[in-house]
Parts: structure tokens; C-alpha cells; sequence
């Protein structure tokens, strides 16, 4: 028997690897076989018998038949080596030349594939091959052969392949095991019947198959990858991950063909923008996690409710959207969604919480509102924002509505150029301490003056940075600014501390601390001088990172502050399990203090509830005396307001400061003269 060591190799364990598997089986049905195939084996002595007087008859007539008869087969296998495109045809041909050329009962091709590993044999007699899953143990066994490359008699195989093949009635046979590039292997192995033993000839036969077919089986498996790769290249640029949606792509090529074959039928085509409402609080408040079931979730409601040759695609975050062809105008248009929006509506049930989300759909029509799909989508797009802007649920496009959209996107580019060129700059609003109204710091708001709209608010160019990924340069900016303010004024000296703001996107950045550990550093302001104001919502957005960005911030010594308390959903006592120094109470609970007892109410325990956390408390939107007074009363620590001051330019606040002073100062000697 020769080992053919020259080819031997080790066998990488743990590879995939293809393994062919051609056994002998029972004696009788591969002795009968020359005189015509009979389709089961026969058991019992008799049978045995005429296995063995028909074996010597069925030799010889071999011996002079053999050479022409698979001379034919090995051609014609090598025929199919040379076209086969998929795996399963070679497998096929691999298991019937083998059940041709050796005779044999049962061939067996075994496939290690990682998950997908599978054997398929065929018994000779049987119309077609079965295929089932590759038993662990087998392709551990085949895995760990120390002979690749080279047939060997199946009795010399490791232990558990002889067993396995042993327990499925094979005693003997032979197998080869082929080496394959790019981590996949192809293992012949070949089997011989009760009673018959491996030639040399045999397995110098079973050689010379295996050697055409580990190329053929290679090269399929690269075809088949490449067809694979591409195919899922194709998935990816057309498809969104998340949902599985088609993506923008796709959705433009879909709506670009529906605009086209609509124009041959007159056809009015619709395209539907629909953004969830409030997804980026969900998001902030829930978690990513609950934000990415929302989404999906969302995906299959309108998924479900289009109904056929209605396209839906998640266009990007919280945004999907649907083209509908032959829609009966606007009021036809505007019924259609209406199906998606209440699709979306219906009541979510995550983890034991009940959501209700809402959707904005704008709608635009072609070929009233345009011929070319992006067009199309960007009207639609308008429209949605004003369907946000009204509440109204459902708008369609209106050229009106486009000179809002016009302005909102050249603004973003102008604040672009606003925070490279120092165009944006930094107000400050005091707050004071109300056991005794000294100042004891100064909040930063950041302040746009536009050259032709004039001032704008905060409220709307911040979100317009966040939604344009300005936010981190707005903040870095604002950060340097306040604190080189902080330390002319001489804030660590005084005892003043300066407040800035953080946006929700700093909290899940994690190149953030780092960031104003650097500021800190270049200003040399005291890090206990600095507060950050985080809103309520973005505290509770209960992801790792944000928590471990949190506790970065918290070891550089700056001080934390939840800013808008009251307005999101979250409970004291899980904030007081995060570093948080300070609560500030939103404006409108003590705006509305005065004159409305439920808003005194929640300041009140509000301020009972932190103090019990051993928090400081501050309110703020304090705009008169009455206010200011009621708080001094409930035990309020800190206020902001008007009354106090509004926010200003720093050129003006070392003034206020000092005028600021001396009126506490009298107020002090008042006190003093009173008492
Ligand atoms: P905020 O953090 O709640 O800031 C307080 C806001 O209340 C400021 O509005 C301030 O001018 C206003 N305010 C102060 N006292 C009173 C009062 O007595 N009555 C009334 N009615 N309002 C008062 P502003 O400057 O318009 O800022 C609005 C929001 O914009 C801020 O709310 C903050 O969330 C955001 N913002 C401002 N600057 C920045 C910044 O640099 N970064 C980030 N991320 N957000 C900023
Ligand atoms: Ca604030
Ligand atoms: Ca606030």
C-alpha cells in the first residue's frame, strides 16, 4: 500500500473542508451489479452465497471490460469537472462515476462548511443522492487526518471515520482527502465492500478522480463564493442593514422607473416621506437598543400595510419611504397615507412598555411636482417638515412651504462658515444664590447674529447642528470660548463657576472627554469651575457608553448638571445613581409658578426630592419677585431669570458684576440695618 508521503500533509484542524466518501456496501448488491441493477440489497445466507460465486464471475468480466468502460467515465467525469458551475453537480458526478468505476454500494461526498456541513450519498441502485447534515464527530475525525492529498483504505483512517462509516455497514472502502486554497479542503475517501479488500489499482484510480476533482471542486467553491460576494455586494449597496429595507439607492431607482413607465400610462405616481415624530427622544430616553426594535418594527408595519407594486425603503435614520404608482391626486394620495400613518401608529409593545409613535408623511406627486425622482423626494421632503411644523400628520407639497426649506438648508452651510470664522458667539446669564443673592456663576448660550436674518435662536441652529454634524466643532467652540472667558473674569479666583451646554451627541462620543480634558488644560481654569449642563433625556439614555462618558467626565472633576428637569420621563432617584451635582428645574414649571398652583407644586417637591438626593437645585426662567420669592421660600438653592439679568455679551459683564455687587453688598448692609 503506498502512503504516498511525499504529498503528506498535516491537516489544518478546524478547517472547512470538502470530503468525498465512496463505501462499498452490502456484498450482494454490488456483485449483482454487472448483470443489471437491483434496487435492494438481499440479506441471509443465499444472498451471501451468490455474493461470492458472482464476484469471481463479475472480476474477470471486469478485468476485460474495465479499462474501455472507465476510460467512457473518467471522460465523462472529466467533462463535468471542466463545465459544472455549482458544487451540486459536482457532487452528483463525483458520487456516480465513483458508484460506476469501483462498483460500489454507496458513495458518500462529505462537505465541511462550517454551519452548512453536509454529506450526500447515494447507494447504487437508489434514483438520487440524500443529503443531511455532516455528524461533528465525522468532520472532527476527517479535520484531523493526518494524510491529505493522497487515497489510503479507509482502515487506516482516524478511528472515528472507520466507526462512523463501520455503523452505516461499511467494513471497508477507501477515502482521500483534498486540500483546497482559501481555507476549504476537498477530502476524497473511498470504501470498499464486506469482503473485499483496497487494490492498489484501486486506489490509484480513485488518485487519479480526485486529483481532476480537486481542481473542479475549488473552482466551483470560488465561483460559488464570488457569485455569493457579489451578490451580497448587490444586497449591501441596495439594502439597509438595520431593516433589511431597500435603501435610498434602491428606492431612487425604484422611483425613477415608476416616474418613467408612469409617463407611458398618465399615470400619477406618489412619493410618500414619512419620519417618525420625537424618535431621537425615543432613542435618548429608551436606549439605541429599544430605538433599533422601534425601527424595525416600523420597517414591518409599512412593509405590511404597502400593498402589491407599493415600494417601501428606510431612507436613513428615523425616515422611510414609499412610492405608490396610479394614485387618484392629492386626495387619493393623502388616503394612501393615511394607511401608513395609522400603520405606524398602533400601539408598540416593548420590553413593558407601551409606546404610541407618530409619523409626519409629506407628499409629493409626479408629474405635478416634477419628472426626476430626487426632485421628487427633496418636495416631499418639504412637505414633511411642514407637516412637523403644523401637526398636521399628512401634508402634500406646497411651493409655499419651500422658501422655509430653502433658508433651513442654506443655513447649515452658513453655520459652517459661522463656526470656522468665529461667527458664532457666547452670551452669558448669571445665576445667583438665593439665601443671599451673591452671583455665583454664569451660564454660556451660544448667540448666531446672521448677516440678513439677524439674530437667530439657539433652538434653531442648534438642532440644525446636530442634524448636520456641526454639533461637536459648535461645542468645542463654545467650550474654548466660555472657558478663556471664565478665566478673564477671573471665575476660580471668585469662586464663579461657568456652565455650558452639552448636546446629546458628546454623551456617546468618546473622543468627548478627551476633548475638554484639552480645553481645560489650554485655559487653565480649575475643572471644578466648569459645569455641564446635560438635558434630562440625554441623562437617562441608558447606554454603556454614554454612562462610561459620564464617569470620564466626572474623574476630570467638572461638575454635572441636569438642565430641563421636568421634561423628559426620568426618575430622580436613577439620575442620583449617576455623578450629577446639580438639578436645574425647566423654565416652564417655574415660569408657570405664579400664577398656576399645579407648577408650584411639582417645583416644590421637586426641591424636596433633590435635596433628599443631596443634590443643589436651581430654577430657572425666574422672571419677577413673586417668583424669586416662593423659591427663596420652598428652599430653593440657586436661580436664573430675567429678574436676575438677561444673558449678555461678555463686554458687558464684568460691568453687571461689579453693579451686581454692590447691590448685594447694600443688600447685605440693608439686612444689616434691619436686623
Ligand atoms: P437652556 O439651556 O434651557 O438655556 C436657558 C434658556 O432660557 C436660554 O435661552 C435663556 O436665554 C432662556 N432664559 C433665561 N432666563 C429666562 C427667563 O427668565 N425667561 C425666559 N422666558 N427665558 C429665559 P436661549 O439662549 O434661547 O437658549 C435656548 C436653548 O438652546 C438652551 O436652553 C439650550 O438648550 C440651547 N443652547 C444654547 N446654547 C447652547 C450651546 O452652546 N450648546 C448647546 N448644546 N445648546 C445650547
Ligand atoms: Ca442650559
Ligand atoms: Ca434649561
Amino acid at each position: 500500500m503506498e502512503q504516498g508521503m511525499p504529498h503528506q500533509r498535516r491537516w489544518n484542524r478546524g478547517r472547512p473542508f470538502t470530503a468525498v466518501v465512496i463505501a462499498a456496501g452490502a456484498g450482494a448488491l454490488l456483485a449483482l451489479r454487472p448483470w443489471g441493477a437491483i434496487g435492494a440489497a438481499a440479506g441471509g445466507v443465499l444472498s451471501g452465497l451468490a455474493a461470492m460465486l458472482a464476484w469471481g464471475s463479475w472480476r474477470s468480466h471486469r478485468t476485460v471490460a474495465r479499462r474501455l468502460d472507465d476510460l467512457e467515465v473518467t471522460h465523462r467525469f472529466a467533462a463535468v469537472c471542466e463545465i459544472a458551475d455549482t458544487t451540486d453537480e459536482l457532487v452528483v458526478a463525483t458520487i456516480d462515476t465513483c458508484l460506476e468505476v469501483f462498483g460500489a454500494d454507496v458513495a458518500e461526498v462529505v462537505m465541511a462548511r462550517g454551519v452548512g456541513s453536509t454529506a450526500t450519498a447515494r447507494r447504487s441502485g437508489e434514483g438520487s443522492p440524500t443529503r443531511r447534515p455532516a455528524t461533528p464527530r465525522l468532520l472532527a475525525a476527517l479535520g484531523g487526518a493526518e494524510r491529505v492529498d493522497i487515497p489510503i483504505p479507509l482502515v487506516e483512517a482516524p478511528a472515528d471515520v472507520v466507526a462512523h462509516y463501520g455503523e452505516a455497514g461499511v467494513r471497508d472502502g477507501m477515502l482521500v482527502i483534498l486540500r483546497g486554497g482559501g481555507g476549504s479542503d476537498t477530502t476524497i475517501v473511498v470504501g470498499l465492500a464486506e469482503g473485499r479488500t483496497v487494490s492498489t489499482a484501486d486506489l490509484g484510480q480513485l488518485g487519479e478522480l480526485a486529483g481532476r476533482a480537486r481542481i473542479a471542486f475549488e473552482r466551483v467553491r470560488l465561483m460559488e463564493r464570488l457569485q455569493r460576494e457579489i451578490s451580497q455586494k448587490d444586497h449591501q449597496v441596495l439594502h439597509d442593514g438595520l431593516t433589511g429595507l431597500p435603501n435610498r439607492l434602491q428606492f431612487s431607482i425604484v422611483t425613477e422607473d415608476a416616474i418613467r413607465t408612469a409617463r407611458g400610462n398618465s399615470e400619477t405616481v406618489a412619493v410618500l416621506l414619512i419620519d417618525l415624530d420625537l424618535f431621537k427622544e425615543i432613542n435618548e430616553t429608551l436606549g439605541h437598543q429599544r430605538g433599533d426594535v422601534v425601527l424595525r418594527e416600523m420597517a414591518s408595519r409599512l412593509t405590511e400595510a404597502a400593498r402589491p407594486g407599493e415600494h417601501v425603503a428606510r431612507l436613513g435614520g428615523d425616515e422611510f419611504g414609499v412610492v405608490i404608482r396610479g394614485v387618484d391626486g392629492f386626495t387619493g394620495a393623502a388616503a394612501e397615507a393615511r394607511r401608513f400613518a395609522d400603520a405606524v401608529q398602533r400601539p408598540l409593545i416593548t420590553e413593558g412598555l407601551t409606546l404610541q409613535v407618530t409619523a409626519s408623511i409629506g407628499i409629493a406627486l409626479a408629474p405635478e411636482h416634477g419628472t426626476e425622482g430626487t426632485a421628487l423626494l427633496r418636495r416631499a421632503e418639504v412637505a414633511m417638515y411642514e407637516a412637523k411644523r403644523t401637526v398636521a400628520a399628512i401634508e402634500v407639497y406646497d411651493t409655499q412651504h419651500d422658501r422655509y426649506s430653502t433658508r433651513r438648508l442654506a443655513l447649515a452651510a452658513e453655520l459652517r462658515a459661522a463656526i470656522d470664522s468665529g461667527g458664532l458667539g457666547v452670551h452669558y446669564q448669571p445665576k445667583a444664590d438665593l439665601a443671599d443673592g451673591r452671583v455665583t456663576g454664569f451660564e454660556a448660550l451660544a448667540r448666531w447674529t446672521h448677516a440678513r436674518h439677524g439674530s437667530i435662536p439657539p433652538d434653531e441652529f442648534i438642532g440644525l447642528a446636530e442634524r448636520t454634524g456641526l454639533i461637536r466643532p459648535l461645542t468645542e467652540l463654545v467650550l474654548r470660548t466660555a472657558l478663556a472667558d471664565g478665566v478673564r473674569l477671573g471665575a476660580d479666583r471668585d469662586g464663579l463657576s461657568i456652565a455650558v451646554n452639552i448636546a446629546p451627541s458628546s454623551l456617546n462620543d468618546s473622543a468627548f472627554p478627551g476633548m475638554l480634558a484639552e480645553i481645560i488644560g489650554e485655559s487653565g481654569i480649575d475643572p471644578s469651575a466648569v459645569i455641564l449642563e446635560v438635558t434630562e433625556s440625554t441623562m437617562m439614555a441608558d447606554s454603556a457608553k454614554a454612562r462610561q462618558v459620564l464617569e470620564s467626565l466626572d474623574e476630570l472633576g467638572v461638575e454635572l448638571s441636569i438642565d430641563d428637569f421636568g421634561t423628559g420621563y426620568s426618575s430622580l432617584s436613577y439620575l442620583s445613581s449617576l455623578p450629577v451635582d446639580e438639578v436645574k428645574i425647566d423654565r416652564s414649571f417655574v415660569m408657570g409658578m405664579s400664577s398656576d398652583a399645579r407648577s408650584a407644586a411639582i417645583v416644590r417637591s421637586t426641591i424636596a426630592l433633590v435635596h433628599a438626593l443631596d443634590m443643589r437645585v436651581v430654577a430657572e426662567g425666574v422672571e419677577d419677585r413673586a417668583t424669586w420669592d416662593q423659591l427663596r421660600y420652598a428652599g430653593c438653592d440657586l436661580v436664573q431669570g430675567y429678574y436676575l439679568a438677561r444673558p449678555m455679551p461678555f463686554t458687558d459683564l464684568s460691568a453687571w458684576l461689579t453693579q451686581a455687587r454692590l447691590t448685594t453688598e447694600e443688600l447685605d448692609t440693608a439686612e444689616d440695618r434691619d436686623t
